[in-house]
């Protein structure tokens, strides 16, 4: 990587080396805070994926990484967590002026979670049980029995816009974990934390060619990764859209696939709720990263006997968040990531408007001083929503939240549920035991009460319905990289004695 008057230039990083674009292509990054191209990038073809996955094979096939033992991959995850920390500054500057990310965020909360995923992980890379010893049984005869998880070999992961840094480190720490390589396709908008990943992976002592990254757009160089032929899995967090197309493409060569998609997740908050936490975990839920996330809880049901204080309040509270530049470490709230995603939440928040719902507060492009050159929505609320409304009902991914009256529990149970994602949902109470009955009843990956946003790295995360399968965090993850084999022994001797042998050679 290097800078050239002030725009960085990245190639893309394939075997442990920087490498140009095989055709020498490149394209711009854009800062969403300024609208100002903020870096170029090496715009990888078919060719650049053939040559990273063919240098991810050739390292996976060595055992260079695959055959170490789980306590050397350990150490290795260690070193890279502490390259990581050493690295912070640069990694948070990177990933703001890609995604529009606060620094407040990114550097008080995200190295903090790649830190802690990569030494909870080096935790569970020892303890994992990579063989399972089966209790003897006479049926079908005395035999030993094993169950081994290896690992699938070449992993492929295609990452969004939103987190950068966090969603690929979800799916490079297990993967490297057990012993896999992988290649990662960034989303095009926030490639660069990614590529400088790869460089402090191998800085840290990963042997070249087992983590690969290759920027370029998501319908060539993503579509030609997902349909490699040595590619053995493919990892995606991304639009549901995106991910029914990706299910398709890897159907061809029967790749096993974990999708981690879209979200409309749901809040109910109980009469008794103390409004004190809840209307800001409210708001902290929905306006994190300007509502850029996958799991925002952008539905919040309100029983009808607190609904008119919860809606001032919530406006209120609303008001005191400062959209500002995400490098002032003062800003509560950035940008949106493009000038597309910006559209695309004003049609969402006109729709809104024309549904009937009532617009409580924001609602408009954030134009004033500093922000008028960057791509900032206020802070949006609307009241009076109706749970089929499109607002309702479809990921806007920007800062717009739908407040929807009930006044019968079950009532808001079903309406929580009735939509076709199921990532989170949560529930706002007093009482935690009338929680937790609710918790059982919805349908979702992912149930916080009394919080929002909470991720750990021994938990599992992923989706029910359309929102996706298969689960990232914790030991849950370490299953997805790794392949099943059984492996029987038998224990019988005499051939006559084997249950087999008279079912073929009869009983003389
Ligand atoms: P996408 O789902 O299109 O992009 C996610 C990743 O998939 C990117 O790396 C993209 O590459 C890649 N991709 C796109 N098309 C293909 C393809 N045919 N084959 C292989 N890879 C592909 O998200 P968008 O950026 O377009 O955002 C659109 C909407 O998706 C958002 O408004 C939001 O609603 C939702 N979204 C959801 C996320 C989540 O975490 N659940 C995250 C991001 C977006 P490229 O960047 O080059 O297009």
């Amino acid at each position: 990587m290097t800078t050239k008057t002030d725009i960085l230039q990245f190639p893309i990083y394939i075997n442990g080396e920087w490498v140009a674009a095989k055709n020498g292509e490149t394209f711009e990054i854009t800062n969403p805070a300024t609208g100002q191209v903020c870096a170029h990038v090496a715009k990888g073809t078919k060719e650049d994926i053939d040559t990273a996955v063919q240098s991810a094979r050739r390292a996976f096939n060595s055992g260079i990484w695959s055959k170490k033992s789980p306590e050397e991959r350990a150490k290795i995850l260690i070193q890279f967590s502490n390259k990581i920390a050493e690295n912070a500054e640069q990694l948070v500057y990177l990933e703001s002026i890609s995604s529009g990310g606060t620094l407040n965020r990114i550097a008080n909360s995200d190295i903090l979670q790649l830190v802690e995923l990569l030494q909870e992980t080096a935790k569970f890379t020892r303890e994992y049980q990579y063989v399972e010893s089966l209790p003897t049984k006479t049926f079908p005869g005395p035999s030993d029995n094993q169950v081994w998880r290896e690992p699938i070999g070449v992993c492929a992961a295609i990452t969004p816009w939103n987190f950068p840094m966090i969603l690929a480190m979800w799916k490079i720490a297990p993967a490297l974990a057990m012993g896999n390589s992988i290649v990662i396709k960034p989303a095009s908008y926030t490639p660069l934390s990614t590529l400088k990943l790869a460089e402090l992976a191998v800085e840290a002592g990963l042997p070249g060619g087992v983590f690969n990254v290759v920027a370029g757009p998501g319908s060539s160089t993503g579509a030609a990764l997902v349909t490699h032929q040595e590619v053995d899995k493919v990892a995606f967090t991304g639009s549901t859209e995106v991910g029914r197309s990706i299910m398709q493409q890897a159907a061809g060569t029967v790749k096993k696939v974990s999708l981690e998609l879209g979200g409309k997740s749901p809040a109910i908050v109980l009469p008794d709720a103390h409004l004190d936490t809840t209307i800001p975990g409210i708001l902290f839920g929905v306006f994190l990263h300007s509502g850029q996330i996958c799991e925002s809880g952008t539905r919040v049901f309100v029983h009808d006997s607190i609904y008119d204080e919860v809606i001032e309040k919530l406006k209120y509270a609303a008001s005191t968040i400062k959209l500002g530049h995400p490098l002032e470490n003062t800003t509560g709230m950035g940008p949106l990531v493009s000038e597309r995603q910006l559209q695309k939440v004003l049609d969402y928040i006109e729709t809104g408007k024309q549904e009937g719902a009532s617009l409580i507060c924001g609602g408009k492009r954030a134009v004033s001083g500093n922000l008028k050159d960057g791509f900032y929505v206020e802070p949006t609320i609307f009241a009076d929503v109706n749970n089929t409304m499109k607002i309702a009902q479809e990921e806007i991914f920007g800062p717009v939240l739908s407040v929807i009256r009930y006044s019968d529990v079950q009532e808001a149970v079903d309406l929580a549920n009735d939509t076709i994602y199921g990532l989170a949902a949560g529930v706002w109470c007093g009482d935690v035991n009338k929680a937790l009955p609710i918790a059982k009843e919805l349908k979702a990956g992912t149930i916080w009460i009394n919080d929002w946003h909470m991720f750990r790295s021994d938990a599992p995360f992923g989706g029910y319905k359309q929102s996706g399968f298969g689960r990232e965090l914790g030991r849950h993850a370490l299953d997805e990289y790794t392949e099943t084999k059984h492996v029987h022994t038998s224990l019988v001797p005499e051939l006559e004695q084997r249950p087999w042998y008279s079912i073929l050679f009869g009983n003389e």
